[in-house]
């Protein structure tokens, strides 16, 4: 069966799933299984969101299974907190893996497969450091040396790797290399190092090893443990590969195969987990989940969904060379998402007070809907009384012509509630508008109104006595240039001064009060909101997640 016929878009398949569908058809293997590989030295970005996409994508796509595997054969970086984090992401953005390994747990096998390579004489103990075996590495043009120690016996070679085993040598003062070609036109074939001495502490080993493998000598190797069909990894990876089939080769082992697609860079951040850790440390960012951070953790702080990062992943897809990708596509993604499943409210960010004067009751509950996107979404009680609160930019003492706003004289629509017409101001000493009147047209009221008046500006209000005081935190990007990859000097110098802005005297409906962290909002006209972890009862906090953009008269309808 060809499973891309599955496919509900019936997109055209990329590249890998090119590869991989003419695998199976080929019957090459019978099912496809693939892996993916963090390193837990730091929390995950969108740039792994786009291989976890891939790797978990493709496997579902035609049948097939993905490992979760921690790379983590470096120990002075790596930390539990960071293997945590890492599957809570993986899992919030709604994949399972099928099996959780860790490069770590085949350190046995590893020095196996490094005792084969030795018996074989395709590996040898150098005593020379690591700088002078780089000194002698030569150039692309140049070949490299022959390390004096190139030609150690078998035995020699064997008894000195199992005294580096047993930390019977200094760092630095040995390595295991493998033993190649150093005229190679491919520098990396130039007799790489394969186990490097380290007295570090483990995550997960904890002290019992002192020599530790390096990339070349444990991914492919584990993809060969795990018999992983398709072993997808970035382009910077491409001069790897013949290393990797020449490990395979030299061990006899299940012969997986390497891909590599270009790494996702988008617009306005950047993705090192290095740079991304300076920001952490330095409190450029409160932490690796502040919302303006392009990882998983802050993007969903943030408030965005596992789906429209996932979408972004697959409106980007995968090229064989890099570019830049805009970060307004995977906000584009966010908003489109959000418009269809976020609750309407009401908030005032800078408020000016209405009387209603002929409102003589003591409260009106009023219904909105909370989605018009979403028919099932129901409605919330809206308080209407006789003081409220709009928006102090929405009212203009001497409005230019096409000011649909309030001014005196002139009627607006109060969303889900009644018309009213603007009748004067009252001001300070200082000539501040401290209050502003108005008459409201009961029979205006919205769902049921029988007044004939049409009017063309439709305001976002809420009830002053009613109204809860909540802090709100607008992001804009954390930095000012586009092209981070292109500027010279420190990336930190590009940092935005004004990402982040406060708003403390924003006033928001009741219905707010009962808001959950899982509850996407839109406020009407001002952008798409979530309850931040930093609210408190008493205190609540909404991070906006992205803006409306799209201008007010066409956002509002009655
Ligand atoms: P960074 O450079 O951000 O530290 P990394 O490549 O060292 O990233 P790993 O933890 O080794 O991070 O990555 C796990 C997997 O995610 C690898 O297969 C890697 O190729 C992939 N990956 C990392 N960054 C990106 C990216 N920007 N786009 C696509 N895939 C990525
Ligand atoms: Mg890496």
């Amino acid at each position: 069966m060809d499973a891309a016929l599955n496919n509900e878009k019936a997109k055209p398949l990329n590249f890998i799933e090119e590869i991989i569908d003419n695998d199976l058809k080929q019957g090459k293997y019978q099912s496809i299984l693939t892996r993916f590989p963090p390193e837990p030295n730091g929390y995950l970005h969108i740039g792994h969101a786009s291989s976890i996409w891939l790797n978990f994508g493709v496997a579902k796509k035609f049948g097939g299974k993905t490992n979760l595997r921690f790379d983590d054969t470096n120990p002075v970086t790596e930390e539990t907190e960071y293997v945590e984090s890492i599957k809570a992401d993986i899992k919030w953005l709604g994949y399972s893996w099928a099996n959780e390994f860790y490069a770590s747990d085949y350190f046995d096998q590893l020095y196996n497969y490094a005792i084969q390579l030795i018996s074989q004489g395709d590996a040898y103990v150098d005593d020379l450091t690591p700088d002078e075996i780089a000194a002698q590495k030569g150039t692309p043009t140049e070949p490299g040396i022959n390390s004096p120690f190139r030609s150690r016996t078998i035995d020699e070679n064997l008894q000195l790797f199992e005294a580096m085993k047993a930390g019977n040598f200094q760092e630095g003062s040995k390595t295991l290399r493998a033993k190649i070609d150093m005229a190679s036109v491919n520098m990396l074939l130039r007799d790489p190092i394969l186990y490097r001495i380290k007295f570090a502490h483990h995550h997960r080993t904890g002290d019992t090893w002192c020599i530790y493998p390096m990339y070349d000598f444990a991914h492919g190797q584990s993809d060969s443990i795990e018999n992983i069909t398709h072993s997808i990894c970035t382009l910077e990876f491409i001069p790897h590969r013949a290393l990797y089939d020449w490990c395979i080769q030299k061990l006899n082992i299940y012969p997986s195969h390497q891909y590599e697609f270009a790494r996702l860079n988008v617009s306005y951040t950047v993705m090192s987990k290095r740079k991304l850790l300076q920001l952490v440390n330095e409190k450029h960012v409160s932490g690796w989940d502040d919302p303006r951070m392009p990882t998983i953790s802050g993007m969903r702080r943030r408030g965005y969904t596992p789906q429209a990062i996932n979408e972004f992943c697959d409106r980007a897809g995968i090229a064989k060379r890099e570019k830049l990708n805009d970060i307004s596509l995977l906000e584009f993604c966010v908003r489109e998402e959000l418009n269809k499943s976020s609750f309407r409210r009401m908030v005032v960010f800078d408020p000016v007070k209405v009387i209603i004067t002929n409102f003589n009751e003591s409260e009106l509950l009023l219904e909105g809907e909370n989605n018009p996107e979403d028919e099932t979404s129901g409605f919330r009680a809206i308080p209407f009384s006789k003081e409220l609160f709009i928006e102090r930019e929405d009212f203009m003492e001497n409005p230019p012509k096409k000011f649909f706003r309030m001014a005196i004289g002139q009627s607006v629509r109060l969303k889900s509630a009644f018309i009213v017409t603007c009748t004067g101001l009252e001001k300070d000493v200082n000539g501040n508008i401290t209050e502003i009147h108005c008459t409201y047209i009961p029979e205006s009221k919205s769902g049921s109104d029988t007044s004939g008046m049409k009017v063309q500006g439709t305001l976002h209000w809420v009830s002053s006595k009613h109204a809860i005081k909540v802090e709100l935190r607008e992001y804009e990007r954390l930095f000012l240039s586009e092209n981070l990859a292109t500027e010279e000097g420190d990336f930190k110098e590009y940092i935005n001064p004004e990402s982040l802005k406060i708003i403390s005297t924003a006033y928001a409906e009741p219905a707010l009060e009962n808001a959950t962290d899982a509850q996407r909002f839109q406020f009407l006209r001002k952008g798409y909101f979530c309850l931040d972890k930093d609210s408190q009862p008493a205190h609540l906090v909404f991070n906006r997640t992205v803006t409306l953009k799209e201008s007010f008269s066409k956002e509002v309808k009655k």
